[in-house]
């Protein structure tokens, strides 16, 4: 069984890991989306935050660059598993079955930290969307694009970083988006030219063609004229923006978030929130009120584990 298990892997779940592995907890923290972040990674990974204590200016993406390097830099850090939604929360004798998407595991505590709620994709809306392997929502890795025809979908600074980024290493890279004028800094749409991306706007997609499991081609139509264009393809990248889901344990809530105690437990024993997902009395929903909140669950939930323990204030 394990010590704790931390449902999300936004901001505050990282840095509650980080605490956790600083207090010799041993345990799982399960993010539902592909990648770590939240908030920061999904709506806005290029603002500066600049209200952290000390830090000044960051770029959303670093800070969670250095949360995830933070977490991990620990030699007895928690496992981190990626793309593993937390589906349900059941009593079991001494502590709790956590069921995800990939199978059940129990723990002693658990750490709520899912803020607005599971990050996904927003897909096409094509019927036969989800036949294709090498139709994507997110780049891992140049490699694999090394010398191939790749389509971008979308307008925002996303899509457009993304066939920069790319045009170094395919052989071709098509961006199409619906309307006339991308949502994206100038500087990175003025860079498509120079990178040779061939820009399709206002153009919408109107099939993905293909065998088996393999896109071979899209077609695409103009919005304003009567014209269908078929691109070739080796991969198509969506970048559409994402969409929530929330959560929905079954714990005492209100209409702002999750109700917890002065040290954050919720309304289920050993069950303790954080974050965005809560709501008290004077909540601020930020970041460092968030960290503060962390600190006190995660001593909390360490004394309870370990009440003969002195427990470290400072590392
Ligand atoms: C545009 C914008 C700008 C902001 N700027 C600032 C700023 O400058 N300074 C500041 O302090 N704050 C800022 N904030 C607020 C800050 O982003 C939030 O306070 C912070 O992201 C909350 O972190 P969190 O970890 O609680 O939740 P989130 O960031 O929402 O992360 C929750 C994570 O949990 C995952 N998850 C949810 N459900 C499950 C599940 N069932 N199983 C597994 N994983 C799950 C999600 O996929 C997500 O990754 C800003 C917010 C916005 C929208």
């Amino acid at each position: 069984m394990e010590e704790i298990i931390i449902i999300g892997g936004g901001p505050l779940g990282l840095y509650a890991s980080t605490l956790a592995s600083l207090h010799n907890l041993k345990g799982i923290l399960f993010e539902g989306s592909q990648s770590f972040g939240g908030q920061l990674d999904s709506l806005y990974p290029e603002k500066d935050i600049i209200d952290l204590p000390g830090i000044g200016r960051i770029r959303a993406k670093d800070y969670v660059r250095d949360l995830v390097n933070q977490t991990m830099s620990n030699p007895n850090h928690l496992d981190l598993h990626l793309s593993e939604e937390v589906k349900e929360i059941n009593p079991i004798e001494g502590g709790y079955k956590v069921t995800t998407s990939k199978g059940d595991y129990e723990t002693k505590f658990i750490l709520i930290t899912t803020g607005m709620g599971k990050f996904s994709p927003r897909k096409i809306n094509l019927p036969n969307e989800d036949q294709f392997s090498n139709l994507l929502y997110s780049v891992n890795g140049l490699e694999k694009f090394h010398s191939k025809r790749v389509c971008v979908l979308g307008g925002g600074d996303s899509a457009v970083d993304i066939a920069n980024m790319l045009s170094h290493v395919c052989s071709e890279v098509n961006i199409v988006h619906r309307r006339n004028d991308f949502r994206a800094q100038q500087n990175s749409v003025d860079e498509l030219k120079n990178n040779r991306v061939r820009v399709f706007k206002p153009y919408l997609i109107k099939s993905l063609n293909g065998e088996g499991d393999t896109l071979k081609s899209i077609t695409i139509s103009h919005l304003e004229v009567e014209r269908d264009e078929t691109l070739n393809v080796d991969y198509v990248i969506v970048q559409y923006g994402n969409i929530t889901s929330p959560s929905a344990f079954p714990l005492k809530s209100n209409k702002q978030g999750i109700e917890v105690s002065t040290t954050f437990e919720t309304s289920l024993p050993n069950v303790y929130a954080i974050g965005n997902c809560v709501y008290y009395d004077g909540k601020v929903k930020n970041l460092t009120c968030g960290f503060g909140e962390a600190v006190i669950a995660i001593t909390k939930i360490d004394q309870k584990l370990n009440p003969t323990k002195n427990i470290p204030i400072h590392f």
